[in-house]
């Protein structure tokens, strides 16, 4: 996507350990047209496939995903990072967090992963797969079926989409980065 791909290059900054910063247009401060754009090529990319549900990880996936949700009009269920005290009947999974380093126990209602749901897993980065390995996990437990994932940005040095590919799970990535060494950004 050439408009995202311009943003990048123009307002991303790259940080030490492959971070790349997107957080004055996507992830901290939010540019809403570019969000909106963003989710139209979502949907263009996915036309044609049967799906009930888009879910996410908190927080940067939200806004994306509320977005395609919104052109859809389909629900949109966000996979939360702090266990609810008064939620019961959960799924739970693990997801490490490369960034942040620690690893995060993740859960869902079973209210809202049901095995009628035929899932799109939109998020913000694609990294090397945790987020959507555990996405894969409540999917699994729940009986649900993924009918693709798409990612803002895939960080293709890092090898996430391989791990989704071997589950036969299509994957559409906006931009992808090839490469952050010398913390110069390289787009494909
Ligand atoms: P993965 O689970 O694929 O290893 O990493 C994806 C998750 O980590 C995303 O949900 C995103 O929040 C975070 N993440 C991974 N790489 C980056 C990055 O380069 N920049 C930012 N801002 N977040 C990242």
């Amino acid at each position: 996507m050439e408009l995202l791909k311009k943003r990048i290059m123009q307002d991303g900054k790259c940080f030490p350990g492959g971070i790349l910063k997107v957080d004055s247009f996507i992830n901290h401060q939010i540019d809403p047209v570019l969000i909106g754009q963003i989710a139209e090529e979502f949907v263009r990319r996915f036309a044609g496939k049967k799906i009930t549900k888009i879910v996410t990880v908190e927080a940067s996936g939200i806004a994306p995903a509320i977005m395609v949700g919104y052109l859809m009009q389909l629900p949109v269920v966000f996979i939360k990072k702090k266990m609810p005290r008064t939620m019961e009947n959960m799924l739970t999974s693990t997801i490490h967090s490369f960034t942040k380093e620690r690893d995060y126990t993740v859960c869902v209602s079973r209210d809202f992963l049901t095995p009628d749901d035929h899932i799109l897993f939109i998020d913000d980065f694609l990294a090397y797969g945790n987020a959507a390995a555990g996405m894969i996990d409540l999917a699994d437990q729940a009986g649900a079926v993924i009918e693709g994932m798409g990612f803002v940005i895939e960080k293709a040095f890092q090898h996430g989409a391989d791990q989704i590919r071997k589950r036969n799970i299509p994957v559409e990535s906006l931009a992808i980065v090839e490469s952050l060494d010398d913390c110069r950004i390289v787009l494909r």
